[in-house]
């Protein structure tokens, strides 16, 4: 997600692409101006709303995209058969896997070739996932959900803020200056002063941030009483679990306040904390979000917990219907006092939640390592994590066919390189990979318990 919206700012508006901004501009304003509407709609209304985008990508995705025609044809699914929101659950699920065998066959044909624009997501796959956006147009409906959670704080994305997030390099600058991007992977003593320098040059209104790292930055600050940054309005989390003792250390060091979203680059879910609540508000607009349970029903009582499953409706031109995420979320009934009547989410939690624990007792989200393995080589068949000691890890990989030592060097250069002399790590190799009891694997078994500060 974090990735969608540095790649925006890397590319649009700000980037003196005159066409694109000509292009896309409008889209964006479209969006907006809709979205600061609908975000008052009731429920009844939002989903009449939800059931006519519904009804027309199905159309869509039966009468351009090869994988739905014939899956639509094998199912006896017909769009107009579709009358009712609940009736989406006539459609199959789309997996990852699913998507890798069937990635050409997902292309809508209605879309000339250069609207095609290629992203890989290292997700919480564990493997890069890769996918089509409809070139600018679907950064730009996205950047418009992202204005309307800024303006909680009236934060706007002209604004200069910062990023701390999954970086090679250690800072940089771009978008002339507006934007301070700081590594979430190098926060070791010495980056944490120059970080805190960099800040306070930076005078950001807002940062952007995973909340591990954006934590290990608030106990340096008050460990070394720095004074909190006056230019900041406002905190927004993302890319992991938030916890509280989290949000209370960062609200508290950065006096303002910490927002949390979640969305991922497949682009099927955006769901956001309000002024009023920490819980997750699901963009209607957005798409369609399901929670479903083990068995593949959808659960709907307060308290219930589920997979995650996004309808997308921002990117027809590789039409996502029913993607289950991996993520978990906890539904809850109660209304929100911000008066918006969207479906709520206690709490999300995932995969790419989970973190690593360094020598000197940081935690490491595996955002970001997810990829790493499968980038450096492609003779890695599968592969696991195992951390029984801090600051150690287990790296089990079964070998492919043409793995040699060459691929082996490549993988310890590149954990080197990105990990320094925060983590050892141990190849081993192996035949088998282990799977949770839910018969899903886990990418990280991690033998030691968290500790809280
Ligand atoms: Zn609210």
């Amino acid at each position: 997600m974090i990735l969608i919206l540095d790649e925006y700012f890397k590319k649009y508006p700000f980037t003196g692409d005159a066409l694109k901004i000509i292009t896309h501009f409008p889209t964006y304003i479209k969006q907006y101006k809709f979205l600061l509407e609908s975000q008052w709609w009731s429920k009844e209304k939002l989903e009449e709303y939800q059931l006519i985008k519904l009804q027309k990508l199905l159309n869509h995705a039966y009468e351009n995209v090869p994988y739905y025609y014939h899956l639509f044809k094998k199912h006896g699914i017909k769009p107009r058969d579709i009358s009712s929101l609940k009736d989406i659950q006539k459609i199959p699920y789309l997996t990852k896997e699913i998507i890798r065998k069937n990635i050409n066959k997902l292309r809508a044909k209605n879309y000339s070739r250069y609207k095609f624009e290629y992203i890989t997501t290292g997700g919480s796959t564990g493997y890069p996932l890769g996918l089509y956006f409809e070139r600018g147009n679907a950064e730009a409906k996205y950047s418009a959900f992202i204005q309307r959670m800024l303006n909680q704080s009236s934060c706007h994305l002209s604004n200069k803020h910062a990023y701390l997030i999954n970086e090679d390099e250690i800072y940089r600058h771009h978008i002339f200056g507006k934007i301070l991007s700081l590594s979430s992977f190098h926060l070791d003593e010495k980056n944490l002063h120059l970080y805190v320098k960099k800040l306070r040059k930076h005078k950001p209104k807002f940062i952007v941030a995973f909340p591990s790292a954006l934590f290990q930055v608030a106990q340096f600050i008050e460990k070394n009483n720095i004074d909190c940054f006056s230019s900041l309005k406002a905190i927004f989390c993302s890319g992991e679990t938030i916890y509280d003792w989290q949000r209370n250390k960062i609200e508290k060091t950065f006096n303002c306040r910490v927002h949390a979203f979640y969305s991922h680059n497949e682009q099927t879910v955006f769901a956001t904390t309000c002024n009023h609540s920490n819980n997750y508000h699901i963009s209607p607009e957005f798409g369609i979000t399901e929670v479903i349970d083990q068995d593949g029903k959808s659960v709907t009582k307060e308290n219930d917990v589920g997979e995650i499953v996004g309808t997308g409706f921002i990117n027809f031109i590789f039409p996502l219907i029913r993607y289950k995420t991996q993520d978990k979320g906890v539904i809850t009934l109660k209304k929100c006092r911000c008066g918006r009547d969207y479906p709520i989410l206690k709490e999300i939690e995932g995969r790419m939640f989970e973190v690593m624990i360094t020598k000197t007792n940081r935690y490491i989200p595996l955002t970001g390592f997810y990829g790493l393995i499968a980038k450096c080589s492609k003779n890695v068949i599968d592969w696991q994590l195992i951390q029984e000691r801090e600051g150690e890890l287990i790296i089990k990989i079964i070998k492919g066919k043409y793995f040699s030592n060459k691929d082996e060097q490549m993988i310890k250069n590149s954990l080197k390189n990105k990990f320094s002399k925060e983590i050892d790590f141990e190849i081993q190799y192996t035949n088998h990979i282990k799977l949770a009891p839910s018969g899903k694997k886990s990418f990280l078994i991690q033998k030691l318990s968290y500790n809280n500060d």
